[in-house]
């Protein structure tokens, strides 16, 4: 048997909102970016949302959004994907890596405090795997030392912490819709907040500075009611980047977005049934306190200091593994911010991510509990 560690889940309603798109022939930016952008603002409960080609580019829009002047600094989670230091780092801003709480691998409150310095104007906090982060208190936190928030929701979508949804809780919220996250576009992101004021101009910034969609242009070419001349006339006002989502891809997020309740209802059943068999294993501990009953997870994984060996096991069952993530500064870009960050540098050495998709098979997740007990066996 073959496990797959990430799958998308994909069907006739993803390829029948394409269709409509082709026989439309409009597949750029236009109409269908828009209407997915409404109803993420409705699921998520904010007041503006946009669409982008990634979540790399709205967490880089959403720290330009402040204006924040070159060489402040932006306080980041040492164990996180790489485009979340690397946001600060596109706005001429430095990242301050914070070590991680060692058992939700989130944001450290203590070693948040103690990163803190004056230069510091945002802090981002991480939903690990989907487990939120200490939000209450980072907003407090961040109230006392006015640093604004960004949310990186790239590791959930549609779950909330004490009644409100991740997302909503800082300034600005950044979702992924990238192939293997917790809904997809293919490719694709979003920006949302309920400032609607704060990130509208990130709005041309997406779309190469433009300060109005073509789509919407494109109309004013033949209105026959407005005989003016000037209907192709845009004003370039900021920097722009190319970051727009399109139409294409906001077909398949508006299908997506119609599973995404199903998805990760299937998604906490599966780590409910994994909880279950890894209870007793001497040498193999869940990577972190899932709660699959109250909080949504795209990453399901365990911790075991024969990490590398059980890897090896695993892919010797046909089992697909991952490792999320190296501390960033144990890279060569990301070496010059290296602040300590202990506890980071230690438990990501025990990490493995497991095989965990809302389409997973209970014979699949069977399979990876077979395969763990006979490695547990054997130490
Ligand atoms: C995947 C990921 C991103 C980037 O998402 P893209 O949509 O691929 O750009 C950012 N932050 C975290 C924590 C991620 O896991």
């Amino acid at each position: 048997m073959n496990v797959r560690l990430f799958k998308p889940s994909l069907g006739e309603e993803e390829l029948n909102n394409i269709k409509d798109s082709f026989d439309k022939a409009w597949i750029g930016l236009g109409p269908k970016v828009a209407r997915f952008e409404k109803e993420w603002c409705g699921y998520i409960g904010c007041k503006s949302s946009i669409g982008l080609n990634s979540a790399t580019a709205a967490l880089h829009l959403a720290l330009t959004s402040f204006g924040f002047r070159e060489g402040q600094k932006v306080l980041v989670p040492a164990i996180t994907f790489a485009s979340t230091a690397f946001a600060p780092v596109y706005n001429r801003l430095e990242p301050v890596f914070v070590d991680v709480d060692e058992d939700t691998v989130s944001i450290s409150m203590e070693d948040l405090e103690r990163k803190f310095s004056k230069d510091c104007v945002a802090v981002m906090p991480v939903h690990f795997g989907g487990h939120p982060a200490n939000m209450d208190m980072i907003i407090d936190f961040a109230k006392s030392k006015k640093l604004k928030v960004v949310e990186d929701c790239a590791h959930t979508a549609g779950s909330s912490y004490k009644g409100k949804k991740l997302g909503t809780w800082g300034d600005i919220g950044c979702f992924s819709f990238e192939e293997k996250k917790a809904m997809t576009t293919g490719d694709g992101g979003m920006m949302c907040s309920d400032d609607e004021e704060l990130i509208a101009p990130m709005k041309a910034c997406r779309w190469v500075g433009i300060d109005k969609d073509t789509w919407k242009r494109v109309e004013g070419y033949t209105d026959t009611k407005a005989l003016d001349a000037m209907h192709w006339y845009y004003e370039i006002a900021s920097l722009g980047f190319k970051y727009n989502m399109n139409d294409l891809s906001a077909s398949i997020g508006l299908a997506q977005l119609k599973k995404l309740d199903r998805m990760n209802a299937d998604r906490s059943r599966h780590i409910e049934r994994y909880m279950e068999g890894i209870r007793d294993l001497k040498n193999i501990k869940p990577l972190l306190p899932f709660s699959p009953d109250k909080n949504s997870y795209w990453l399901f994984g365990v911790r075991c200091e024969k990490r590398d060996e059980l890897i090896i096991h695993l892919k010797s069952k046909g089992i697909a593994t991952g490792v999320h993530y190296v501390p960033l500064m144990l890279f060569p870009f990301f070496k010059r911010w290296d602040n300590g960050c202990s506890i980071s540098k230690r438990i990501w050495k025990e990490f493995i991510t497991l095989p965990l998709f809302a389409d997973l098979k209970n014979e699949e997740i069977d399979y990876v509990l077979e395969s763990l007990k006979e490695f547990d066996r054997k130490y």
